[in-house]
C-alpha cells in the first residue's frame, strides 16, 4: 500500500501577504506563527519580519507553510515580481478602520493579475476588527468585493487574534482543494532540491525556519 501523504514529505505551500503599509501584515504573521502581539508603539520593530515557516495538518495532509511578508517594500512601491514567484496563496490585507487601504485593493489585484496565475488562491482580510468603533468599511462591502474578485473573505484582528487562524486555514484548505497548485509544488520540490518546492526559489538559511530543515526556505530574491 502506498504511504499516506501525511506519512511522507509535507506539502510545501508558499503564501504571500500584500496590502498597503500599516494594515497589519507583519502583525498578522506574528500573531499566527508566534502567537505574539507587539504593543502598537513597539511594532515598528516588526518591519523586516520577512517570513515564517509554520507546519500544520489540514485535511489529513501535512503542510509546511512559508509565509512571506513584504517587510515594508510596499512603502516604496517596489514589490518585485520575484516576491510573487511560486506563490500558491495570496493574503490581501486592508484595515477596516481605514478606507484608503480598502480603496487601494484594485491596484493590488491588478498587480496580481500581472504576476500570478489565476488558479492561485486569494483571501481578502479586513484586519483591525477590534477597532469597530472607528470602522470605515462594512463587512458587507468587504464580502461583496471579495466575491467579485473571486477571493475568500475573513475579518480579523491581529490584536485580539479573532479570525487570524481562519485566514491561514481557509487559504490552505482551498489550496489543497486545487491539486494543480500543490502538485506543481511537489514537482518543484522533487526536481529542484534546495528551494523547498518553490519554483524560482533560492536557498535561504538562518531565518526563522526550523533550523533542521533550513533548505526549505522560499525565495527572498
Ligand atoms: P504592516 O505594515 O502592514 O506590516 O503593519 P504592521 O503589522 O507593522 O502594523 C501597523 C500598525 O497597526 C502597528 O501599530 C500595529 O500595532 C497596528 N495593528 C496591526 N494589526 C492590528 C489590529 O488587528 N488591531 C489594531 N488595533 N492595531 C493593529
Amino acid at each position: 500500500m502506498p504511504p499516506t501523504p501525511s506519512a511522507t514529505q509535507p506539502i510545501n505551500v508558499k503564501l504571500l501577504l500584500i496590502g498597503n503599509a500599516s494594515v497589519g501584515k507583519s502583525s498578522l504573521l506574528l500573531r499566527f506563527s508566534d502567537e505574539q502581539w507587539l504593543p502598537e508603539d513597539e511594532s515598528s520593530a516588526t518591519i523586516g519580519v520577512d517570513f515564517r515557516v509554520h507546519k500544520m495538518d489540514v485535511k489529513g495532509k501535512r503542510v509546511k507553510l512559508s509565509i512571506w511578508d513584504t517587510a515594508g517594500q510596499e512603502r516604496f512601491r517596489t514589490i518585485t515580481s520575484s516576491y510573487y514567484r511560486g506563490a500558491q496563496g495570496i493574503i490581501l490585507v486592508y484595515d477596516v478602520s481605514n478606507r484608503e487601504t480598502f480603496d487601494a485593493l484594485p491596484r493590488w489585484y491588478s498587480e496580481l493579475e500581472t504576476y500570478v496565475s489565476s488558479s492561485v488562491v486569494k483571501i481578502l482580510v479586513g484586519n483591525k476588527l477590534d477597532k469597530e468603533f472607528s470602522r470605515q468599511v462594512t463587512s458587507a462591502e468587504g464580502q461583496e468585493f471579495a466575491e467579485r474578485m473571486d477571493s475568500l473573505f475573513v475579518e480579523a484582528s491581529a490584536k485580539t487574534a479573532v479570525g487570524v487562524k481562519e485566514v491561514f486555514t481557509d487559504v490552505v484548505e482551498q489550496i489543497l482543494d486545487t491539486p494543480e497548485l500543490w502538485d506543481n509544488a511537489a514537482k518543484g520540490r522533487d526536481t529542484s532540491s534546495g528551494n523547498g518546492g518553490v519554483p524560482g526559489g533560492v536557498q535561504v538559511v538562518g531565518l526563522h525556519a526550523d533550523n533542521t530543515q533550513s533548505q526549505d526556505s522560499g525565495c527572498a530574491c
